[in-house]
């Protein structure tokens, strides 16, 4: 979201200090972390410099593309050359599990296939818009050949909340403290309250 440059530079001293790696994927067990954003705010491009160095996944609502305050489509071009990989984060950015059958599918084809032709490459991820998921969204999204799916509940990558439906934690806005606990798994406590918001049948 719209976390400032100085809170994310120290974020990423804190994780550098705790002696965990910053990768573009997790390959190991323990001691690597994956950096995400989603929405593809502009403020991004902005710090272009600083980011050069540190893997990043962003991931875009392909309707906001080019709108006030989100990233263009020659800054996306751009930041793909600087370590920034794309995913994507639906067309409108609707919650999925009230969408129709027929619009949950264009959400979930239409942003692929608009940024696999803006990219060149495929493009495997889906974060779900405000972390609102459900059967059918998990089922839909496999069908639109998504290999991971991304939430927004807590807890170690290598624990999936269902097969191809993986845990992320929120950090934008914690303290330097409160972001040590969760590199070593404090925010779990959170899972059960979070997947009953957030996971509907
Ligand atoms: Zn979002």
């Amino acid at each position: 979201m719209s976390t400032p440059l100085a809170l994310f530079l120290s974020h990423i001293n804190t994780i550098k200090e705790e002696g965990y790696e910053l990768v573009s994927e997790i390959t190991k067990e323990y001691g690597q972390v994956k950096i995400q954003f989603d929405d593809g705010f502009r403020g991004l491009y902005d710090c272009i410099e600083e980011l050069k160095d540190i893997p990043i996944e962003v991931f875009l609502v392909t309707d906001y593309i080019g709108k006030e305050g989100y990233l263009s489509i020659s800054e996306i071009k751009e930041l793909a050359t600087v370590n920034v990989a794309f995913s994507s984060h639906s067309c409108s950015h609707k919650d999925l599990p009230t969408c129709s059958t027929t619009e949950l599918i264009y959400e979930l084809k239409e942003s692929k296939r608009q940024l696999e032709e803006l990219l060149g490459h495929e493009i495997k991820a889906l974060c779900y818009p405000r972390g609102l998921f459900s059967h059918q969204v998990i089922e839909a999204a496999k069908a639109a050949n998504y290999k991971k799916q991304y939430s927004s509940l807590p807890g170690s990558y290598h624990n999936q909340v269902f097969p191809q439906v993986y845990r992320r934690n929120l950090v934008q806005f914690l303290t330097k403290n409160e972001l040590k606990h969760t590199l070593r798994g404090g925010q779990l406590i959170f899972f059960k309250r979070y997947f009953k918001r957030q996971y509907s049948q």
